[in-house]
């Protein structure tokens, strides 16, 4: 009775180590075909968020192919892994001001000087991205000012564009993808969906993908000569129409032509913009003032070479 008991119990013991064997060799096959399948669904997502988006832009473009390339990459956004080391020196931050990217129309002539060919428009961004330029966002460019730091082994760059023109969606904003190059477009907010300009629908899809919508008030008027009200409701109203269209929290603008005093600038700073771009030619430093920051005027001649030397800061 005693022996047949420990037999069974011996069966039981051996039948539940082979139990247990099959059940670890099950698990050590689940678990191979779960990961597999978590790098299949890893890579399936990140195809699809960039292939989802629309590509409507520039399919005459000599530079589709490479456009559809970089939308895999899914980003101008180069934000992966920024070391941001702190700077004994006062840092310089070349704030390029761009207008309108398009070949110049017949009829143009009078908006000669704000201009730029798209070809020479891409030679810049190929030259910044091999001079090792990293282009910042308007927090980024906050950031750099305020602390004084710079990513680790890059020179930055802030490109910013002026108007919300609609060439920006249609020709600037293509090949600042395919150069992994963040921008800033200053929205004249009372021109939104005005046929040469942007819609709301193009700025929303550009924030997904590394473009920054920031203020350059409702009507355009030279802040300088405007009746101090009124340039509270330009300012107060632009930026509520961004913050609240885009959901965010609108912190710089430029000054239409350039115009301001200094009570646009006490105006600016009770309306919560922490920077405000100026037309003063230089490079940017927290000496301007954060509400009163140089800018590169960029011209339809401005070669890349040139480019280069005047944005160098050593
Ligand atoms: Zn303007």
């Amino acid at each position: 009775m005693a022996a047949a008991h420990r037999k069974g119990k011996k069966n039981k013991n051996e039948l539940a180590l082979l139990g247990l064997t099959l059940l670890m060799f099950i698990l050590l096959v689940l678990g191979v075909l779960y990961t597999q399948s978590e790098t299949f669904l890893n890579r399936h997502i990140e195809s699809g968020q960039s292939t989802s988006k629309p590509k409507k832009v520039n399919q005459d473009s000599p530079h589709s192919s490479e456009t559809t390339e970089a939308q895999q990459t899914n980003t101008p956004a180069q934000k992966d892994d920024i070391v941001w080391e702190h700077q004994s020196q006062p840092v310089k931050l070349p704030i390029l001001m761009y207008h309108a990217i398009h070949v110049m129309g017949a009829g143009e002539e009078g908006n000669y000087n704000l201009i730029v060919d798209p070809t020479t428009f891409e030679s810049h961004l190929k030259a910044l991205q091999d001079a090792g330029y990293y282009a910042v966002s308007p927090e980024e460019a906050y950031k750099i000012l305020t602390e004084n730091v710079l990513p680790q082994g890059k020179k930055v760059i802030w490109l910013t564009f002026d108007d919300s023109l609609w060439d920006f969606y249609d020709i600037a904003y293509p090949l600042l993808k395919q150069y992994h190059m963040k921008a800033t477009n200053n929205v004249i907010t009372g021109t939104v969906g005005n046929e040469a300009n942007l819609s709301l629908d193009e700025m929303k899809e550009m924030k997904e993908n590394g473009i920054s919508l920031q203020g350059h008030t409702v009507t355009h008027p030279a802040l300088g000569n405007t009746d101090p009200t009124v340039q509270n409701s330009e300012l107060a109203d632009s930026k509520t129409y961004l913050d609240s269209n885009l959901g965010q929290d609108t912190i710089s603008f430029a000054y239409p032509s350039g115009s301001y005093t200094d009570e646009t600038i006490a105006i600016a700073e009770r309306n919560n913009f922490k920077m405000a771009l100026t037309t003063n030619e230089g490079l940017a430093s927290a000496a301007n003032g954060l509400l009163s920051l140089n800018r590169v005027r960029i011209l339809p001649t401005t070669t890349a070479e040139l480019l280069l030397q005047t944005i160098a800061t050593q």
